[in-house]
């Protein structure tokens, strides 16, 4: 019998990241998938990142996972979006070349040791003295392993659904998995259903390009990763059309045709990635929706157009695209889609993402109730270096809400549990100041090194970069400039009498270190990413310092007692909804009170200053 330490199950953006991340900590592992040639296939859309999800990229980088590198590889239309905004709420985003992107994470996988690629599908899994010892695949095989981290995202009992034809399969040209599905259930965890849905895909030849807005990429790109230099691939422009009243007329009239609507589908859907059935339900009185029309590849001419998600059958679908301008004469080359799956509810597991009632089992990506393969992808990370750490006898890790976005899509999920598919946003993260995506690797990458799971390679990139930043920050703080000395060298500052060192001049307004120089030499040759960083970390600093107090007070105040008597229904920063649960259940400190539902971090700090406030009151009464 082949044994291997972990064994995941998919070659989706869980499995790969998990299978990596395993591999790296040094586990033998075996990536066990339907099919290995679709490693690294993105199901939906070709694009990495947005708003929250590049936070999440840049995580997964900072711990040294594939998916910032690979789309790095296979970029061709750069982004920043939100950039007028402050630097906490931005969010890279690039669209792929499909091919390109699948190419580079195949070739990860291929090149990581330690790591065996298994065609096969797993349908039962081999527990022993109640914990995992081995996965039994369909064909009869039995591989032993100590952990296994399902990935299996939108194959489990997967249904799709195009109008009134239903057909089995987990993505389209993919059969389901039931086998495991079956097991899930029969283990007697909670599994619901979700759904999703993908637009139909156009010939861009069809197209008629000049009656669409184009839209340009970045210039100058900001690369994913900060182990790339530089992006080499040609850019392309996207074209920008909307929906007509007559596409929503159309959709109007079919709505009892269309999957979602005509009452096959019971799963809930992404609100914020709604098909467009959902959207001119929802907003009725909008007479119009932008949909980007996103080229598949530089050398594929299909064209993925952003926006209008559908399962109407397809003859509406065709009237649809014929409705819009640019598309009026348009080739479907595949009809859009919803798909119906399993999940398995995340407050079955813990923070480590392994199963609470069978050790040894982990869990990550769509089928905890997630969307997205950022989402999936940072999942996959946790799951397989935990996977690995149980299976070398290490302790497993929980990364706190306060350090990451991943901590907080983990802590979201496992402590409350989805009642629609799981997306991150910035608005997730209460110390979103303290979590950008440009400080990623500051946060993140100090804690994957001392977890195992990064490389050399990256080791030696992440101490040059922490010399150089150390190097200019200590030469910022050499400065000490009176504000005539600062205005002589041309730094505009208030006639104060305050004398700044180089951080307090860098966060004031439209200073850059490169205007700096005159009081410092060395910040001649500071590179522009580092000079970057450091003006962000200065204009945020107060914020910053704040931020990090009350992360601070939270955890020193975790086991003081909350009086028995506390009146919660006084308190009016707690919402109503807190304030009963808390009269109800009344916690006695402030780690049970994090317990319950609906808490969230800025609560826990109100109540952390309300017990401060009663017994410094209490102390003074005495
Ligand atoms: P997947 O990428 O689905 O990978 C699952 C892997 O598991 C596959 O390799 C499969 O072969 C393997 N597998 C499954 N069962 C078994 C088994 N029993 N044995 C062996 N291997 C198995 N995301 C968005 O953010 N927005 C969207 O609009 C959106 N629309 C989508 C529309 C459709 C139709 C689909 C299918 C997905 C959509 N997604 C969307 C979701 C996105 O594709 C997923 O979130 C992401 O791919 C999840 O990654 P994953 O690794 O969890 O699963």
């Amino acid at each position: 019998m082949e044994k291997f330490d972990v064994i995941v199950v998919g070659g989706g953006h869980a499995g790969v990241e998990a299978a990596l991340a395993a591999a790296r900590y040094g586990a033998a592992v075996g990536l066990v998938t339907l099919k290995p040639e679709a490693i690294g296939v993105m199901s939906c859309n070709p694009a990495i990142g947005g708003l929250g999800k590049g936070h999440l990229v840049r995580e997964i980088d900072a711990l040294d996972g594939a998916m910032g590198r690979a789309i790095d590889q296979a970029g061709i239309h750069f982004k920043v979006l939100n950039r007028s905004k402050g630097p906490a709420v931005r969010g890279p985003r690039a669209q792929a070349d499909r091919k390109l992107y699948r190419t580079a994470i195949q070739r990860f996988v291929h090149e990581q040791p330690g790591l065996t690629v298994i065609a096969g599908e797993a349908a039962d899994l081999v527990v022993a003295d109640g914990a995992i010892s081995g996965l039994v695949l369909a064909d009869g095989r039995v591989l032993a392993c100590s952990a296994i981290v399902l990935t299996t995202g939108t194959f489990l009992g997967g249904v799709i659904h195009v109008g009134g034809e239903t057909r089995e399969g987990g993505r389209v040209g993919e059969a389901a998995a039931n086998a495991l599905s079956i097991r899930l259930r029969s283990m007697g965890l909670r599994v619901g259903r979700l759904k999703t849905g993908t637009p139909p895909r156009l010939d861009g030849r069809t197209i008629d390009w000049s009656a669409c807005e184009a839209q340009l990429g970045d210039d100058p790109l900001e690369p994913f990763s900060t182990l790339t230099e530089r992006i080499t691939n040609r850019q392309i422009a996207c074209g920008i059309t909307r929906t007509s009243v007559e596409t929503h007329r159309i959709i109007q009239e079919n709505l009892s045709r269309s999957a979602m609507y005509g009452g096959n589908i019971t799963g809930r859907g992404p609100r914020y990635c709604p098909s467009i059935e959902d959207k001119i339900t929802r907003f009725a009185d909008r007479e119009s929706h932008q949909i980007f029309l996103e080229p598949e590849g530089l050398d594929d001419d299909t064209v993925y157009p952003n926006g209008i998600s559908t399962s109407l059958p397809a003859d509406v679908q065709d009237r649809i695209v014929a409705s819009i301008a640019g598309l009026e004469r348009a080739r479907i080359t595949q009809y859009g889609y919803a798909i119906e799956y399993d999940f398995v509810d995340p407050r079955e597991l813990s923070r480590s993402l392994e199963c609470r009632s069978l050790p040894g089992l982990f869990l990550a990506g769509q089928i905890n109730g997630t969307t997205g393969y950022e989402e999936a992808g940072a999942q996959g990370l946790v799951a397989g270096l935990n996977a690995a750490r149980l299976a070398g006898g290490a302790p497993v890790i929980e990364w706190p809400r306060t350090d990451s976005y991943i901590g907080v899509m983990i802590d979201d999920l496992t402590r409350w549990g989805v009642s629609e598919p799981y997306r991150m946003f910035t608005s997730r993260a209460e110390f979103r100041l303290l979590l950008r995506a440009d400080n990623a690797d500051q946060r993140l990458t100090p804690q994957g090194i001392r977890f195992g799971c990064v490389s050399t390679e990256r080791k030696q990139a992440f101490k040059k970069k922490a010399l150089a930043l150390a190097y200019y920050r200590s030469a910022l703080s050499a400065i000490s400039a009176s504000p005539d000395e600062a205005i002589r060298h041309g730094v505009a500052c208030n006639r104060d009498g305050v004398r700044r060192d180089g951080m307090a001049l860098l966060a004031l307004r439209g200073v850059e270190c490169t205007d700096l120089t005159g009081l410092s030499a060395t910040l001649v040759d500071c590179p522009p990413a580092i000079a970057e960083l450091l003006k962000t970390e200065a204009h945020y600093a107060v914020y910053l310092d704040r931020q990090r107090a009350d992360i601070a007070r939270i955890e020193q105040d975790r086991q003081s007692l909350l009086p028995e008597d506390f009146d919660y229904h006084a308190q009016g920063g707690l919402s109503g909804e807190l304030r009963t649960k808390l009269a109800s259940i009344r916690p006695r400190n402030l780690s049970e009170a994090a317990e319950i539902e609906g808490m969230t971090p800025s609560a826990l700090l109100l109540l952390s200053m309300l017990v401060r406030r009663q017994s410094d009151n209490g102390r003074l009464a005495g």
